[in-house]
């Protein structure tokens, strides 16, 4: 079944998603009934609003709201499919025509313990990627949307990073990139050294041409971000809002040109910026002409369209028409399809908005 993309608003790329955080919410509440486990709330509403009232402003309590949501998706090859079908009809709905999705493949083989369910490892690293292949597979031909996937590893794992990568080449043809981000709950802190076997597997992942992206200077220093470009050969950045606390830094990513992947309303919710959007680093960013892309970053748990992040720049960042669809063009050229397919992105984007550039 092949249905055009209901969406008549203006094309966009979305850079910065995480599979398992673009979950929909009446999924989860489904899932759960099914697999018998535990979520909050008589019903998907007032789940949906437990999840979302969290204590606003710190990234650990952010992350503790994964720990509701994600026992009824994981372990579970059918659940995987589906969400991963899922965000392909969520995403064309919001005009998106390209997106690349992260997951950490060792989060979704078996559900959380604690919640008392699925005890026992219930799926592979390689099932999680067959089941998410599938999905996003059926996805793209339903809903004429393109997608890859980036898989993510842990800062506090690193027995996880070599397979992580080698998973990336197993699954070339749709694993686009390789990334990291703290799993654990915790802040980055100031400086904190990558593990040497997690910077053995990036600087290998550069050589076998697989495309890496960082999380970094979220909530921790500038400093993380140079670690991420110098030491893990990142080509571009997750949020990096604090680079700008550090001039030598910030024309360092200027002169490389580097990539941002900017989530406005995250941002704000993870306390890594001031709730003020008007002293966004973003407002830095457009005054500089910094390489960006605006990302809702997890919309199961900000309740975010990409459009609502194009809205927060335009209104408080003060985003021109113009530079809205220059951070389109942006993402596009940033992305880590091969060659050939990114021409093909930017050509499609060029015949929307009918421009050369
Ligand atoms: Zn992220």
């Amino acid at each position: 079944m092949q249905v055009e993309s209901k969406s008549m608003l203006p094309p966009k790329v979305e850079l910065h998603i995480h599979l398992d955080g673009a979950v929909r919410p009446s999924t989860v509440w489904d899932l759960a009934k099914k697999r018998g486990i535990n979520v909050p709330g008589s019903n998907a509403k007032e789940m949906t609003s437990s999840i979302r009232n969290f204590e606003m402003g710190t990234l650990p309590k952010f992350l503790d709201t994964f720990k509701i949501f994600l026992p009824p998706l994981i372990g579970d090859k059918e659940a995987l499919r589906r969400i991963s079908y899922e965000i392909c009809e969520d995403k064309a709905k919001e005009g998106v025509v390209y997106f690349e999705a992260r997951f950490s493949p060792h989060l979704l083989v078996y559900s959380d313990p604690e919640s008392g369910h699925v005890k026992e490892k219930a799926l592979s690293t390689h099932d999680v990627m067959r089941s998410i292949v599938e999905g996003i597979e059926q996805g793209q031909k339903d809903f004429n949307v393109k997608a890859r996937l980036i898989i993510c590893t842990a800062r506090e794992t690193p027995a996880w990073a070599l397979e992580c990568l080698q998973l990336c080449q197993e699954f070339s043809e749709f694993v686009v990139a390789i990334d990291i981000a703290d799993c654990g709950g915790k802040d980055e802190t100031e400086g904190e050294e990558y593990h040497h076997e997690i910077i053995r597997v990036f600087q290998e992942a550069e050589r076998c041409g697989v495309h890496r992206t960082v999380h970094a200077g979220e909530s921790g220093p500038a400093g993380n971000v140079k670690i991420a470009i110098e030491e893990l050969k990142a080509e571009r950045i997750g949020h990096g809002y604090h680079v700008l606390e550090d001039d030598d830094i910030y024309q360092m990513v200027k002169d490389k040109d580097i990539h941002f992947e900017i989530c406005p309303t995250s941002s704000v919710y993870t306390g890594s910026c001031d709730s003020d959007f008007t002293k966004h680093p973003c407002v830095r960013f457009i005054k500089d002409q910094i390489n960006f892309s605006l990302n809702t970053d997890d919309p199961m748990v900000f309740g975010n369209t990409i459009n609502d992040e194009f809205e927060i720049a335009r209104k408080y960042f003060g985003l021109s028409d113009e530079q809205a669809i220059q951070v389109t063009f942006n993402a596009a050229r940033a992305s880590f399809l091969p060659k050939q397919e990114k021409l093909e992105l930017i050509e499609k984007l060029r015949a929307a908005y009918h421009v050369a550039d």
